[in-house]
C-alpha cells in the first residue's frame, strides 16, 4: 500500500512549489462529509474542498447527471455548437440572482476566470478604466484578480507587476477598529486625490471577505455603496465565489442585505466539484461585449453545466438553504463552549449561515494573532481525523466549512476532536 507520506515525496518532485498542500491526506474516496485516504483513515470534512462541495461529495444526483451527459457527450464548445444544459442552467442562474432586473449569464471555467470577466464587462460597458478592490479581499490568481486581491502574502509576492488602474480600500472590521465611516471616508479621499469617479468602472466587494478572514460586510455599508454606485455610474461587482449557492443561508449573501449588485461572480459551489463558473448580471451591462468578446474553450463545459443543474435540484430538495441557517447555530453553540473552554485563545466567533470562523488569539487579547497555534491546529486535526481550513489576512483564523448535507452526528463528531486538537496543543 502506498502511504500518505510517499505520496508526499513523489508530490514534492514533481509539482511546483507554489501549488503548495495543506496537509497530506492524499484521497481515495469520498462520500458526502466524509473522506477516506488510501492508508484507508477517515476523516471529516469542515472544509468542503474549498468551499466547494456545499452539496457533500459525490452526491448520487449529481453523480447521475454527470454520468447521463457523459454518455450522451462530454464535450463541444458552447461557443460553437451550443446544447440545451447550458441555456437551462442560464435561465436558472438568472432567474435566482438577487434582485428583479432581467439578467444575462455568461459561463468560464474559474472563479478567477468569473471575476477577471466582469472587470472586462464593467470596463465594456462604462468604457472607465479603474476599478475599486478591499484590503484584505481575495479574488484570484490571475493576474488581473492578483491585482484586485488586497492580500499580499501568499497570492502576490513575487508576481508583481500588476495591472494599473486598481485602487484599494479599507473593508470595513469592526474587530480590527476598522468602521464603515473609516471606509467611506477612505473611497471619497480615493474620489478626490487619485481617480474623479467618473472614471471608475466597477466596485468589487465579497459581501464576506472568505480568504480575508470570514468578516461580513454589513447591510449599511453595502448600501451605501450601491447608492455611490448609482451616483456614479460604476458597475457594482459582488463577488459571492465563496458566499454563494446556499452557503450564507441564502441562496446568494446579497440576498440577506436585499441588494442587487450589477454584476455577480458564481463558482466554486456552482456544480458539486466541477470546473465552471459564471457571471451573471444585468442584461444592459452583460450585453456591452462584442460575440466572442467573453467565455472560452471550456466555459459551461456541458459536465459543468448538467452537474450544477443536479445541484441546484438538490440544494431546492433537501433544503440546503434552511440547513445552512441550522448549522450555523450549531456551531455557533459548540464554539460558545469552545471558547468558554479556551478563552484565552479563541477570539471572535463569527457566523454567517454555514460560513464560521474563529479567531485564535494569544492571552486573550484579540489585537495578538496566534498564527502558530492555527498552524499546529490545522496539523493536529488532520492527524485525528479532522479536516480545517485556516485564512485571515493574520494568518489566526480557522474557518469551517462543511458541506451543507452533513449530519448533526458529524457535526459534533468533528466539534469533539476539535476540542481534543485543542487539549493537545
Ligand atoms: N473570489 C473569491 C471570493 C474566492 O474565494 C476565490 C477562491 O477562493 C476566487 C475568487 C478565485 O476562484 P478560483 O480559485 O476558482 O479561481
Amino acid at each position: 500500500m502506498t502511504s500518505n507520506s510517499q505520496m508526499q515525496q513523489r508530490k514534492e518532485k514533481v509539482i511546483a512549489k507554489g501549488q503548495g498542500n495543506l496537509t497530506s491526506i492524499y484521497v481515495k474516496r469520498a462520500k458526502n462529509a466524509e473522506l477516506w485516504d488510501i492508508e484507508n483513515n477517515r476523516y471529516i470534512d469542515f472544509g468542503s474542498g474549498i468551499a466547494v462541495s456545499n452539496t457533500g461529495h459525490s452526491h448520487p444526483q449529481i453523480v447521475e447527471a454527470v454520468k447521463q451527459q457523459l454518455d450522451n457527450f462530454s464535450h463541444t464548445c458552447v461557443m460553437v455548437t451550443p446544447y440545451e444544459n447550458a441555456v437551462a442552467l442560464a435561465e436558472r442562474l438568472t432567474e435566482i440572482a438577487p434582485g428583479q432586473t432581467p439578467k444575462k449569464a455568461i459561463f468560464v471555467t474559474t472563479g478567477a476566470e468569473a471575476v477577471e470577466n466582469c472587470v472586462k464587462i464593467a470596463r465594456a460597458h462604462t468604457r472607465r478604466r479603474g476599478i475599486i478592490a478591499f484590503n484584505g479581499g481575495f479574488h484570484g490568481r490571475t493576474n488581473m484578480t492578483m491585482g484586485l486581491t488586497g492580500k499580499i502574502t501568499p497570492y502576490k509576492n513575487l508576481f508583481g507587476p500588476f495591472p494599473n488602474e486598481i485602487y484599494h480600500i479599507p473593508f470595513p472590521i469592526a474587530y480590527h477598529g476598522i468602521s464603515e465611516q473609516q471606509s467611506l471616508g477612505a473611497l471619497q479621499t480615493l474620489f478626490k486625490v487619485d481617480i474623479d469617479p467618473s472614471d471608475v468602472a466597477a466596485i468589487i466587494i465579497e459581501p464576506v471577505q472568505g480568504e480575508g478572514g470570514f468578516y461580513a460586510a454589513s447591510t449599511s455599508f453595502l448600501k451605501a455603496l450601491r447608492a455611490i454606485c448609482d451616483q456614479h455610474g460604476i458597475v457594482m461587482i459582488a463577488d459571492e465565489i465563496q458566499t454563494g449557492f446556499a452557503r450564507t443561508g441564502k441562496m446568494f449573501c446579497m440576498d440577506h442585505h436585499d441588494i442587487e449588485p450589477d454584476l455577480i461572480t458564481m463558482a466554486k459551489g456552482i456544480a458539486g466539484g466541477f470546473p465552471l463558473a459564471a457571471v451573471v448580471g444585468k442584461q444592459e451591462i452583460m450585453d456591452s461585449s462584442l460575440p466572442g468578446g467573453l467565455g472560452g474553450t471550456y466555459g459551461g463545459s456541458p459536465v459543468g453545466c448538467a452537474a450544477a443543474l443536479a445541484v441546484l435540484d438538490v440544494i431546492e430538495q433537501e433544503k440546503l438553504v434552511q440547513r445552512a441557517v441550522l448549522i450555523g447555530q450549531q456551531f455557533a453553540a459548540r464554539l460558545e463552549i469552545l471558547r468558554r473552554e479556551f478563552s484565552q485563545t479563541v477570539g471572535e466567533i463569527r457566523v454567517c449561515g454555514a460560513m464560521i470562523a474563529i479567531e485564535l488569539i494569544v492571552d486573550g487579547d484579540a489585537n495578538q494573532p496566534n498564527a502558530e497555534m492555527t498552524r499546529k491546529l490545522v496539523q493536529q486535526a488532520s492527524q485525528q481525523g479532522l479536516i480545517l481550513l485556516s485564512c485571515g489576512s493574520r494568518s489566526n483564523v480557522i474557518r469551517f466549512l462543511p458541506p451543507l448535507t452533513i449530519s448533526d452526528e458529524l457535526i459534533d463528531e468533528g466539534m469533539a476532536i476539535l476540542t481534543e486538537c485543542f487539549n493537545i496543543l
